[in-house]
């Protein structure tokens, strides 16, 4: 029985890693501060004797006893990160430091959950490991981009300089159950409103794309790269490679969720990239992985998930969702950007 520590484990990732590692018998200890996590994610697990769970904030040393750690504290949707964006960097640095001087002391191996934003708005497409990115170092998205870089640095100086066993992962952007319905994510934002029959916000021209990953599919993958052999440490992009514009994921769940919702046009946010698709090449050769769960299947259960959660908290999510959304336009107009009516040529006649 390994003793494995999952940092956010009670958010969207975490909870369904917490799960699939609980099921597999391993003793899991799950440490989260509910910045954006949630008790009810984990709820069910808190009687299994393999599972504990520590209210704890990264950015604080931690000691305990353990063989594996998935370090994946830290807000993950533009909105949550953008919220504190000076804990957002913290979390990311002073979170790693610790977690990484956890795995030194305890010879734990480590596993950083990065992301594809640590390529920003990529010149090279679809992004292979070896490309650097094209990222703005004091944009809006800068806190979680360069802090999530500045934690890969981190990482490999541990590895080089402490001879850690580190694994990092480069998630592209995921989606399930689980998630946050006031995330202001994509996909959680486009269910929602189709589900309410609410103006679906597309921001800019909806022509952006992006390649949406199941999560029961990214999990296989963090289970698969923690246990390869010391010789594959990453950096490894996962993700599906299946790629999509932001008007083709409102018209497949408009369609899903039998919706009379129409389309509106917001302003895009600042550094927004304009495609993102993995190269998993690496994923392949090295883990044996791909997805093997489609959109259409992912966003079928996804749209389950959130119509149980309409159904029982209805109320308390619609004022959710409303001031996500408010706090995202509080975020837009800082940046000066166009509003909605001066965009109103975008609409589609
Ligand atoms: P999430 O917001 O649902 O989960 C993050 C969890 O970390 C939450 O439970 C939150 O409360 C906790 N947390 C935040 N700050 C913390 C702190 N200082 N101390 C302790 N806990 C803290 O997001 P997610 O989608 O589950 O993302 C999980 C990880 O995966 C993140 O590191 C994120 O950067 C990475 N990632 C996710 C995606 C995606 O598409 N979901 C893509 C790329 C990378
Ligand atoms: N997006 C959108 N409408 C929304 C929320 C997001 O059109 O209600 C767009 C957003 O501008 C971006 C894409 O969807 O181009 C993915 O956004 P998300 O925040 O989910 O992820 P990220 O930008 O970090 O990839």
């Amino acid at each position: 029985m390994k003793r494995i520590l999952v940092t956010g484990g009670a958010g969207f990732l975490g909870s369904h890693l917490c799960q699939r590692l609980v099921d597999e018998g391993d003793d899991v200890l799950c440490v989260d501060n509910f910045f954006t996590g949630n008790k009810n994610n984990i709820a069910h697990l808190l009687h299994k004797t393999n599972f504990e769970l520590i209210r704890h904030d990264v950015t604080f040393p931690l000691y305990v006893e353990i063989d594996e750690i998935y370090n994946l504290a830290c807000p993950a949707s533009p909105i949550h990160y953008q919220y504190d964006p000076v804990q957002t960097t913290k979390t990311s640095v002073h979170g790693a430091i610790n977690m990484l001087g956890l795995a030194k002391r305890v010879k734990a191996k480590i596993l950083q959950a990065s992301t594809s934003e640590v390529y920003g708005d990529p010149h090279v497409h679809p992004q292979t490991e070896d490309y650097w990115g094209h990222v703005n170092p004091i944009g809006l998205r800068s806190c979680y981009d360069e802090g999530k870089r500045c934690a890969e640095t981190l990482f490999f100086d541990y590895h080089r300089q402490h001879n850690l066993q580190i694994k990092v992962i480069r998630i592209f952007n995921t989606y399930g159950p689980h998630m946050h319905p006031g995330d202001g994510r994509v996909v959680s934002n486009f269910i929602m409103q189709a589900l309410q029959n609410q103006p679906i916000t597309i921001f800019g021209d909806g022509q952006q794309s992006r390649s949406f990953c199941y999560v029961d599919d990214l999990i296989e993958a963090f289970i698969r790269l923690m246990n390869t052999g010391d010789d594959c440490i990453g950096p490894m992009n996962c993700g599906n490679p299946n790629e999509f514009t932001m008007l083709e994921l409102a018209e497949n769940i408009i369609r899903l969720t039998n919706s009379s919702s129409k389309l509106i046009f917001k302003p895009l946010p600042h550094d927004d990239p304009r495609q993102r698709q993995p190269d998993i090449t690496l994923a392949k050769e090295k883990l044996g992985w791909e997805p093997t769960i489609q959109l259409e299947q992912g966003l079928s259960k996804t749209i389950d998930y959130f119509s149980q959660l309409l159904k029982s908290k209805k109320k308390a999510y619609n004022i959710l969702a409303t001031d996500t959304m408010k706090n995202a336009h509080f975020i837009y107009d800082q940046n000066n950007l166009k509003t909605t009516e001066e965009l109103t040529d975008l609409i589609p006649q």
